[in-house]
């Protein structure tokens, strides 16, 4: 490789706000190469009996184990999520990973669908070739994990972009995939920033699935629909929390300040809306406050830290916007609104109540430690508010009332709906989002099929 000609890709510490290293990044040749090593080198990959590739992930599995605080230190250091949350990420990936170790060949097994003297009609699954996935900074293990490990069961080689701010925790998991048995050119990690992203959906391969903004995913989607790839979407989302009136205030409050708060409110299913029942709405703003109040904010490398830095720099423009919006329109500032003075990105935990629809805070995704509540008179405003959004991934309810607040969840244009939790993923189920929260499934058995294509077999004789 030549140094003098080859970008380098600056890695951020969040926390500092200093350049901890810098890496080479691919570009369009050197991304052309990877696709074409992982094509030569797929068949043989696929070729494997599944028997096999389930022990090389089972080996992963194990590796992650073992390297639980190394790879929590990584991602602290370049994400800045404080350290305990890192390795509670790198736990979470453990159930991910025995979820789809243990559902793959049940998912993938050939099925004999008719029968009749002389002919059979069998349905078999063939792996998609060679993979694009293009990942996002926030949940690195999870997001990653949910395509590149079914991804490789299935046969796929896949060439692993993560992003510019995941590098080092992309970089990571490649060596513990190699030092597991997946064979180097079978998983590729691709670095760089958008121009690198884009240099691979115009390399030749056969599906790109892709984790990150609803921009950017517009971008990848109008590239997959020049080459006919198939695409999956998932990205972001404005997801909203309705509190009714017979909760436990004080339960409620802390379990919903956590769903909006948690990794400094950068997950996709963060609550990015509460909206509260007028019967209880004082009642309930105090007691959130109170527990925003006892967040602990300050270095992600220390264990008692709740709230780190942003993750990018450019992101405390967008909350300060929103926050000045949000006041100029009637919303009361009750904590928060602004950067912290220190080193690095940080934005103080951001708090605004009398929230409504003109407000850029109700209707934009955040993406950061900022809520907005709103006071509701009944079920039907709650429905028809927490409906008035672009985005579609994930819709929840508080209250002691099953019935009611399925009722309510029916009604909901989302992927996934929440009674009495938020800000959650099982591997058990279907994630996915409607609208602008994106096109496709991982995790499920619908996301293991999704890393592969059907055969359909005419069988005489
Ligand atoms: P971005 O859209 O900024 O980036 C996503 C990935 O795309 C990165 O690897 C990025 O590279 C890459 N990229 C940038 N430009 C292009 C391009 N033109 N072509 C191809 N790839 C490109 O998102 P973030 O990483 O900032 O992630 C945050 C977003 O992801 C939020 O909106 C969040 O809601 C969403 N998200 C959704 C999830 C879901 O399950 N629905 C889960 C997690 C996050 P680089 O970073 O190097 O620029």
């Amino acid at each position: 490789m030549n140094r003098s000609t080859t970008q380098m890709l600056s890695i951020w510490n969040p926390a500092t706000g200093e350049i901890i290293e810098s890496l080479p990044t691919d570009d369009r040749g050197a991304v052309l190469e990877k696709a074409s090593r992982a094509r030569e080198a797929q068949p043989a990959w696929a070729a494997r009996p599944l028997k096999t590739r389930l022990e090389v992930l089972q080996r992963f599995r194990q590796l992650v184990k073992d390297n639980l605080e190394n790879l929590a230190h990584t991602t602290t250091r370049e994400t800045g999520k404080p350290i305990s949350q890192s390795r509670n990420e790198v736990k979470g990936l453990d159930g991910r990973l025995a979820f789809f170790l243990e559902a793959t060949e049940t998912t993938l097994a050939t099925r004999t669908v008719h029968e009749e003297p002389g002919l059979q009609e069998q349905l078999a699954w063939e792996p998609l070739g060679v993979v694009a996935n293009i990942s996002a900074w926030n949940y690195p293990y999870f997001v990653g994990g949910n395509v590149f490990v079914p991804a490789l069961l299935a046969g796929n080689a896949v060439l692993y972009k993560p992003s510019e701010h995941a590098s080092l925790t992309g970089q990571a998991l490649a060596d513990l995939l190699w030092q597991a048995g997946v064979p180097k050119p079978v998983f590729q990690v691709v670095l760089g920033g958008g121009s690198t992203g884009a240099a691979l959906m115009d390399a030749p391969i056969n599906a790109a699935f892709f984790t990150g903004s609803y921009s950017t995913g517009l971008r990848v989607a109008e590239s997959a629909a020049r080459h006919l790839l198939k695409t999956q979407l998932e990205l972001g989302g404005k997801d909203p929390v309705y509190v009714m009136e017979d909760v436990n205030v004080a339960t409620a409050a802390a379990a919903t300040a956590d769903g909006a708060f948690y990794n400094a409110g950068q997950s996709c299913c963060a609550i990015e809306r509460l909206y509260v029942h007028e019967k209880i709405y004082e009642a309930f703003v105090d007691a959130f406050l109170e527990t925003v109040d006892g967040f602990s904010v300050g270095d992600p490398q220390d264990d008692r830290t709740y709230i780190g830095p942003l993750t990018r720099a450019a992101q405390i423009d967008v909350l300060e916007a929103q926050t000045k919006d949000a006041v100029a329109q009637g919303g009361q500032l009750r904590r928060g609104g602004q950067r912290l003075e220190r080193a690095g990105f940080y934005f103080a935990p951001t708090v605004i109540t009398q929230a409504n629809h003109n407000m850029l805070l109700m209707r934009e995704e955040s993406f950061g430690p900022i809520i907005g509540i709103q006071k509701v008179a009944n079920d039907e405003e709650a429905v028809q508010l927490m409906n008035d959004t672009a985005y579609g991934l994930t819709a929840g309810v508080y209250g002691s009332d099953r019935a009611r607040a399925e009722t309510i969840l029916k009604q909901m244009h989302s992927g996934t709906v929440y009674w009495n939790c938020c800000d959650r993923v099982s591997p058990r189920l279907p994630w996915s989002g409607r609208g602008q929260s994106g096109l496709g499934t991982t995790l499920s058995t619908l996301g293991i099929s999704a890393f592969v294509q059907p055969k359909a077999w005419h069988l005489k004789g």
